[in-house]
Parts: structure tokens; sequence; C-alpha cells
């Protein structure tokens, strides 16, 4: 039997919600569904989904705070989040993706098209769960348990600089243009400012310096950024 992935759709509406249990099931997904902020919080910390559709309006606690307090637990910090938002809500939008979502959909949107959506990012989402242990000169990630060791002190980074540095591990010596970062760690239908990768590399940079005073991630003039897998 294969393992059919959970979503957890946190929607207040009932007909929405309905529908979309009725479409996930549909592609072989399993459904837990959350009424408000609070139930979604709750439900996310005792079912560990493999994916959240988070409503932006929600009931007691909002979407944009569920958003924050998903990514500030260690068991949700990379559990892929999506955003539905109502047409309009552009400002929104952007917030959300500041907070960690990882994609949106605006409403209505097409249950055919959520569901690629949920289906890319649960691919990019698979290889985190599955490897271990990656160590490189004197850093050592656990992409388990979600930690970052650098010269024997944890390395506290936020979600995005994480999901960085593992790609940059994952592929030592390797030039990424900001435009592959973008698209390896924020994903493809994101829209952010290209300086947006800037802006979490000093965020990385500076955070691994705290342990160490040897420059981890190069910059490539005109090229973008690799990782040293050697000392110089
Ligand atoms: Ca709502």
């Amino acid at each position: 039997m294969t393992y059919k992935p959970l979503i957890l759709v946190a929607e207040d509406e009932k007909p929405i919600g309905t529908l979309l249990k009725y479409n996930l099931e549909q592609a072989d997904f399993r459904v837990v569904i959350a009424t408000d902020g609070q139930q979604a919080l709750k439900f996310a910390a005792q079912e560990k989904p493999d994916l959240v559709l988070l409503d932006w309006m929600l009931p007691i606690v909002t979407g944009i705070e569920v958003c924050r307090q998903l990514r500030a637990q260690t068991t949700t910090a990379l559990t892929p989040i999506i955003m539905v938002t109502a047409r309009g809500e552009e400002a929104e939008r952007i917030r959300g993706l500041d907070t960690g979502a990882d994609d949106y959909v605006v409403k209505p949107f097409s249950p055919a098209e959520l569901i690629a959506r949920i289906k890319a990012l649960l691919r990019r989402s698979q290889p985190e769960a599955s490897l271990e242990k990656i160590t490189l000169r004197d850093v050592e990630m656990d992409l388990t348990a979600h930690k970052v060791i650098r010269a024997g002190s944890e390395v506290h980074l936020g979600p995005t600089e994480f999901k960085l540095l593992r790609h940059f591990m994952q592929n030592p010596e390797k030039v990424f243009a900001r435009e592959d970062l973008l698209k390896a760690v924020w994903g493809e239908n994101i829209y952010v400012e290209i300086r947006t990768v800037d802006v979490h590399i000093r965020r990385l940079r500076s955070a691994l310096h705290e342990f160490g005073s040897d420059d981890l991630i190069r910059t490539v003039r005109s090229a973008g950024y690799a990782f040293n897998a050697n000392a110089n």
C-alpha cells in the first residue's frame, strides 16, 4: 500500500472545506479539517500533516499567526504551507510569504491547479524527510532534527536560511545563480525579488560566522554563490 500524504485544511467556510476534502480525497490524499486557527495549530501538532492548506482569514487565530507559529515549532518548521487568500489581498499575500508560507493560491481557484501545487511542494519537501545528516568542513546539518552545528555549537537559522544551507551543502562547490536559489528554496510559483536572496545569504553568513571565521558561502562575481567545501 502506498503512503497517502495527510493534508491539514484550515478553512472556516464549511462548503469550501467540504469541497476541498472531496477533491483532495479523490486525488488520493488524506484530509483533516480545522475550522479556526486555534484548531489548526492543535491539529498540526497532533496529526503532523505533510502539508497545510491555510486560509488567510480564520477566526480566533488568523492564518498569518498560524503560519508564524507553525514555523516556530520544530515539528512543523519545514512543513509546506500553502496560503489561501481572497482576490485583492495582495499585501497580505506578500506578508504571508514573509512569514514563511511556501506558496499561495487566490480564491476562487480550480481544484486541479491546487492539487498540482500541492504535489509540487510535496515533491520538494520529501528529500529532507529521507536524508538524515550532512557534514562538510566544521558544519553538521541534522535534517531530521532540523539542527545545524558549527564547531560544536548550535547555529540558529530561520527556515529560509536552513533551506538555503541545505541546498548548498547538498551541492558543495556548485555555483548557483540567484534565480537557481529562488527556484530551489522558494519554489517555482513564488514571485520574490531577486535581491531577497542576498538578504537571506547575509543572514545565513552572519549566523554561521558566530562559531567560525572561515567564509563558507563564497560569492562568485556575476554568477552567484557556492559552498566552499575545501578550506582555502
Ligand atoms: Ca475564511
